[in-house]
């Protein structure tokens, strides 16, 4: 039973975004009886309209308004995010990993760090590890709270073969959000692959058919989809008192909010706050101490692939369910500091083409192209340590469609990176070789898929923007609801962290407004 609510209702909490964050922060406000406005930028689409087929997907998905790369990145697509109802979560692939605790204190565990801005997470893991818990019970997530591990594809077998010639113990078939077996009114994975397109069955969990469509039978939640949120605005006193977005007939509108939660996926959530300047917050708003957009991370990205003397069929099966954890510990020794994991990631043709071959043209490449049923495909995903010079910025000139400075995404490797990097590649390596490899391919990821840092939570407010719970340390109404409030990237695949951060930021919120304190 979705409801409507009036657009002068400043009772109502607005969420920005219905990924991972604002989706998850939506039903659980929502169940608690807390009225909710969720805006969300793209259209709805169901999951029953999904197509197996990954460049239509991808079009259909894919947040393709124009974003500027500087730096070691993607000039003219430096972030791969979704727009879409449910977000990323429709299109992500599954891995949900907790951070392990020495990454939460990574000031503490790696010391001081050249050119790093590390700072511990101001809440420990003791504080975190119930909503870890809670998230995993909530996303059905295998090998944990007795959910059994999905069953080994072919793709996985490599790697396990691989993994225990070159001594690795810690592997399996991965802690994935997607159902093992019938969970939750959702059915188990038929392993019909290529999970990025979208579920079709609704295996692998998504905000789009649970977290929203839950919240709507509350009664206290209304999703308005194709609504592109485009300032924040506040009162005399500098506390929010509305969100201006722009509908779907392109006409704009205001609704006001008792407290706004901007959950946009990092770097939409910095160019909002960054948008909203005025005379009160002249920087942007929350960003009196000049920390919005700064100290972004993404994930330390490389890709491993093989022609392997057998066929390997990659296609098949679970996308990444496939996961290695010997390295994702800290050892100084290794010459790098954090840890990485190891994943498998398998692509479709055109995809694959792209990665190993780029010109894409002559004799080497049909050769290759002939070998498809014989790649298997590895992921490497490390700590990236934050830098502040590592941010988002609006451009000078450049506006899109609603007239906003597009944004620019800077980012530069660390040195610790390209030594994290360097040992991953050699790693999987040695795991392709040990099997008799025909042929191994590098190549770099250079598009971010995981956006994290650039409103991050921070003890002292000139060290980031929001505390503990997300609440930002100027405006006591303003939450930041998804991976900007990071404090560090850790090795872990982010989400799970954004859905734990997001029930817990719930509970605090709910409690706030039940004291008469919002
Ligand atoms: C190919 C791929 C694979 C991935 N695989 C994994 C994985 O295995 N494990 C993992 O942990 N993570 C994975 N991720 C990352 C994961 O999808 C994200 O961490 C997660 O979805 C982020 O949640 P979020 O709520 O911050 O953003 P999203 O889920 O992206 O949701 C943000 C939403 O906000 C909307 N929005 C933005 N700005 C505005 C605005 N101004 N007004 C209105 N709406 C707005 C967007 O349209 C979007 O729907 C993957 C990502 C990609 C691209
Ligand atoms: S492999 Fe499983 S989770 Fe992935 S899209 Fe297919 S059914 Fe869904």
């Amino acid at each position: 039973m979705s409801k409507t609510f009036s657009l002068n209702d400043s009772s109502v909490v607005v969420i920005i975004g219905s990924g991972a964050g604002g989706g998850t922060l939506g039903y659980e406000l929502a169940r608690q009886g807390v009225d909710v406005v969720c805006l969300e930028a793209g259209p709805r689409q169901e999951a029953s309209e999904f197509v197996n087929d990954a460049e239509e997907m991808t079009a259909r998905l894919t947040w393709l308004d124009r974003r500027i790369g500087v730096g070691d990145t993607e000039a003219n697509f430096p972030v791969f995010t979704c727009k879409t109802v449910g977000g990323t979560t429709v299109h992500w692939t599954a891995t949900a990993l907790r951070m392990q605790d020495h990454e939460l204190r990574p000031q503490t565990t790696y010391g001081k760090i050249d050119n790093a801005s590390l700072i511990d997470w101001p809440l420990s893991p003791e504080e975190l590890a119930p909503y870890y818990d809670r998230a995993e019970d909530k996303m059905g997530v295998t090998g944990t709270h007795g959910i059994p591990r999905l069953p080994e594809s072919n793709h996985y077998k490599v790697l396990k073969a691989g993994a225990k010639r070159v001594g690795y113990r810690h592997f399996n078939t991965g802690n994935m959000a997607i159902n093992s077996e019938d969970r939750d009114g959702r059915p188990a994975c038929r392993q019909i692959g290529f999970c990025m397109s979208g579920c079709v069955i609704a295996a692998k969990w998504s905000t789009l058919y649970t977290e929203i469509p839950r919240a709507e039978e509350t009664g206290h939640f209304e999703l308005r989809p194709q609504a592109m949120a485009v300032r924040i605005n506040h009162d005399a006193d500098g506390r929010v008192a509305g969100v201006v977005y722009v509908d779907q007939d392109g006409t704009r509108r205001e609704q006001k909010a008792r407290v706004a939660c901007v959950a946009g996926n990092a770097i939409e959530t910095a160019r909002l706050l960054l948008n909203s300047k005025s005379d009160l917050f002249p920087a942007g708003l929350a960003n009196r101490a000049d920390q919005v957009g700064r100290h972004y991370m993404r994930h330390v990205f490389a890709g491993v692939a093989a022609i392997m003397p057998g066929p390997v069929n990659f296609h098949r099966g679970t996308q990444q369910a496939g996961h290695v954890q010997d390295e994702a510990d800290h050892r100084p020794e290794r010459g790098f500091s954090g840890g990485y994991q190891i994943e498998i990631l398998p692509f479709p043709p055109t995809s694959l083409a792209r990665l190993v071959s780029p010109g894409g043209w002559g004799d080497d490449f049909a050769a290759i192209m002939e070998k498809y049923n014989h790649f298997a495909s590895l992921l490497i995903q490390g700590e990236d340590f934050p830098q502040a010079d590592n941010r988002i910025l609006l451009h000078g000139e450049e506006r899109d469609a609603y007239g906003l400075p597009v944004p620019v995404v800077r980012y530069r490797d660390h040195a610790n990176n390209v030594a994290l990097r360097r040992h991953g590649v050699a790693a999987a390596r040695k795991i392709f070789q040990s099997l008799g490899a025909e042929r191994i391919f590098t190549y770099p990821l250079k598009s971010a898929t995981h956006n994290m840092g650039i409103c991050r939570m921070s003890a002292r407010s000139q060290d980031g923007v929001c505390d503990k719970w997300g609440r930002t340390h100027d405006i006591p109404n303003l939450y930041i609801s998804d991976g900007s409030a990071f404090s560090s990237s850790s090795s872990a695949n982010p989400t799970l962290t954004i859905v734990a951060l997001a029930i817990r930021q719930a509970e605090h919120i709910a409690k706030e407004i039940s004291a008469g304190r919002m």
